[in-house]
């Protein structure tokens, strides 16, 4: 399951869209606060592939030895501005920084990343709202790829609010219908958890933590996980066995990483639309 070649179909789709609009002005922005190097290159990738779907783009980049009030008031500025449609603050922040206070100050229409309390609790009760982007992203794959998830039994490995939580109620939802286990650091047997199920999705950051032992033969297997070794980046899948038995499977990188960008895009297009800056 190729996340490129899916990121790339969005953006175009995206792109299209708007050029159907009229080219309305669309705009994401992102906050990034401290030098790391990753999300430098994060944030990079989603100025550029806005672009490319022909939205605007801004960024308020603060110094590592930004306060708490600086980050707030980046928030505050951006939320207040109408030329602003979506908005993305990179995390984690610097220790030190609370980034639930910063999320509360974000309007639910803008929270792209789908982290705010409003976006979830959306989320829990089926409401419209925006979806975090890579539980999303998993979703547009397997819509993308034909996997069947109706009355499939799926294990989401990691529970937490910005992956594994959201995507073992997206997989659960009415409509998408699977039977979800989530599992985490104090599941007792994680094969045992595993083997039987027709759908895998590793979202904890253990590099190769999902062995062979763990797949079902032609269950697919689905990796958030990004693990920073020395021979580069490795997901929580350990891709060399487990494509020998799955049915389908994402590589790390090129699978759930693309998607994540894309469905942010898809997310910052709404949000124009929620706002009234973009016809429906
Ligand atoms: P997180 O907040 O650290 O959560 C990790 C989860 O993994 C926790 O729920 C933890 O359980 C669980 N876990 C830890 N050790 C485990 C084990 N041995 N067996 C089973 N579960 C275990 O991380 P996150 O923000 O969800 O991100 C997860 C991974 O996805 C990271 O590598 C991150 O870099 C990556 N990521 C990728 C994308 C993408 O686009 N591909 C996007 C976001 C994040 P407890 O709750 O019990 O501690």
């Amino acid at each position: 399951m190729d996340g490129n070649i899916l990121r790339d179909e969005t953006v175009a789709r995206l792109r299209a869209e708007i050029e159907a609009l009229g080219n309305p002005h669309v705009c994401l922005a992102t906050v990034l606060v401290g030098d790391d190097k990753p999300s430098q290159i994060y944030v990079r990738n989603k100025h550029k592939k806005a672009e490319e779907a022909g939205m605007r783009s801004k960024h308020i980049g603060l110094a590592g030895a930004a306060t708490q009030a600086d980050v707030e008031d980046a928030v505050r500025t951006l939320a207040a501005d109408p030329d602003v449609h979506g908005i993305l603050v990179q995390l984690p922040l610097p220790d030190g920084l609370d980034a639930e206070a910063v999320l509360d100050l974000m309007p639910a229409a803008k929270d792209v990343d789908g982290l705010t309390e409003a976006s979830m609790g959306r989320l829990m009760r089926g409401r419209d709202g925006h979806v975090p982007c890579t539980p999303k992203g998993v979703l547009r794959l397997l819509e993308r790829y034909g996997i069947e998830t109706s009355g499939k039994s799926a294990v989401v490995i990691g529970r937490s609010s910005l992956v594994g939580l959201p995507l073992a109620v997206l997989l659960a939802r009415k409509g998408i219908d699977a039977t979800v286990t989530l599992a985490h650091s104090r599941t007792k047997d994680l094969g045992e958890a595993c083997r039987d199920a027709d759908i895998i999705v590793g979202a904890v950051g253990i590099a190769r933590l999902i062995t062979a032992e763990h797949v079902k033969p032609g269950a697919t297997v689905i990796d958030v996980g990004v693990s920073r070794t020395e021979s580069g980046i490795v997901g929580d899948v350990d891709f060399e066995t487990v494509q020998a038995i799955a049915g389908a499977i994402t590589p790390m990188p090129g699978g759930t990483g693309p998607m994540t960008i894309a469905c942010l895009l898809e997310n910052t297009l709404e949000a124009a639309r929620m706002l009234g800056a973009v016809a429906r």
